[in-house]
């Protein structure tokens, strides 16, 4: 049956459900399954209103906060590099416990870091910041994988011996814009030319290198954000048939409900196999 409306209101009913418009109009319905999606990209439909419809039914919602989002930090780097990209590997700390990990690029922006290395860590930082309200969250980066913090010690002390400039001991190491903030590495890595040996210095500098922590304030909002990590609690719902525990005959399929995967397919093929199950209804 094709109804054609926005569901705005579900009730039960003596064969099961009815489904209302805003508008007054109203379907009738033996089973349902709110298949709504979360809250990202709201202009693509989604808009976070099976929240409530499920909530009618006494289902708990676990917040819903953006995921696979760019990330707010307060860093004068992001803004001296805005635009640079960089291959990087990045973990999310957050209270002093590492989480998500991610290999991939990092975009520096006015606003802070996107890129596929800043959204695979996010869902973990979103959380943390938008629904715990944590205010110990970073993200760490090690802005050159590519050499062992060994090699790049050593590197980086032969160049200072050999009187390197501040702006150009990463030469080769890292993009040309990276002159700009080199001096700022050394005074963060407290390497001071004079103060101590070049081994010293060159070893603190690759510790910055390969160990950036950038704080993560918050993150940007539903209209940058892939997916959405919250939802319909999981637990309130029978995972052989997707049908609700708490009421027969409604069942959820895809973004609706707390699951998520990570980017790679993962979230499109959740909503597709879990549509498919949730529609062999009894
Ligand atoms: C920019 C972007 C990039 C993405 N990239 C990837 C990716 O690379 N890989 C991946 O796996 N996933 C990706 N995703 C996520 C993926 O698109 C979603 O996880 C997936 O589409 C969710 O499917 P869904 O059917 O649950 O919800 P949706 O696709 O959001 O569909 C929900 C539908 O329900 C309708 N609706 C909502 N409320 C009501 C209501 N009350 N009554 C009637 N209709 C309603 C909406 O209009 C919408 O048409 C991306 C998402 C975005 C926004």
């Amino acid at each position: 049956m094709k109804a054609d409306f926005e569901a705005a209101d579900i009730t039960a009913s003596s064969g099961g459900f009815s489904v209302a418009s805003a508008a007054g109009r109203t379907v009738e319905a033996r089973a349902v399954i709110l298949a709504g999606g979360g809250k990202s990209y709201p202009a693509l439909g989604a808009n976070g209103s099976c929240y409530a419809l499920a909530g009618r039914f006494g289902h708990h919602i676990v917040p819903p906060v953006p995921s696979a989002v760019p990330l707010l930090v307060k860093d004068p780097m992001c803004q001296a590099l805005q635009g640079q990209k960089l291959m990087v590997r990045a973990v999310s700390l957050i209270a002093g416990q590492a989480g998500q990990k991610a290999e991939g690029e990092l975009l520096f922006a006015q606003y802070g870091l996107s890129g596929t290395a800043a959204l695979d860590v996010s869902e973990s930082l979103s959380i943390a910041v938008n629904r715990d309200g944590k205010k110990d969250a970073s993200v760490i980066v090690d802005l050159i994988p590519f050499m062992s913090e060994e090699d790049l010690a050593a590197e980086l002390s032969r160049r200072m011996e050999a009187g390197w400039s501040a702006k150009d001991l990463g030469a080769g190491l890292l993009p040309e814009k990276f002159a700009l903030i080199m001096p700022q590495f050394l005074g963060d890595a407290g390497a001071s030319a004079g103060k101590m040996s070049h081994g010293e210095a060159g070893r603190r500098l690759a510790a910055v290198l390969k160990s950036k922590k950038f704080a993560v304030q918050g993150t940007r909002g539903w209209n940058e954000a892939e997916f959405t990590s919250g939802g319909v609690d999981a637990r309130e719902v029978k995972p052989r048939t997707l049908e609700s525990k708490l009421r027969r005959g409604l069942y959820f399929a895809g973004e609706v409900l707390d699951v998520q995967g990570g980017r790679g397919g993962h979230n499109l093929a959740w909503a597709w196999a879990s549509g498919f199950v949730a529609g062999l209804t009894e």
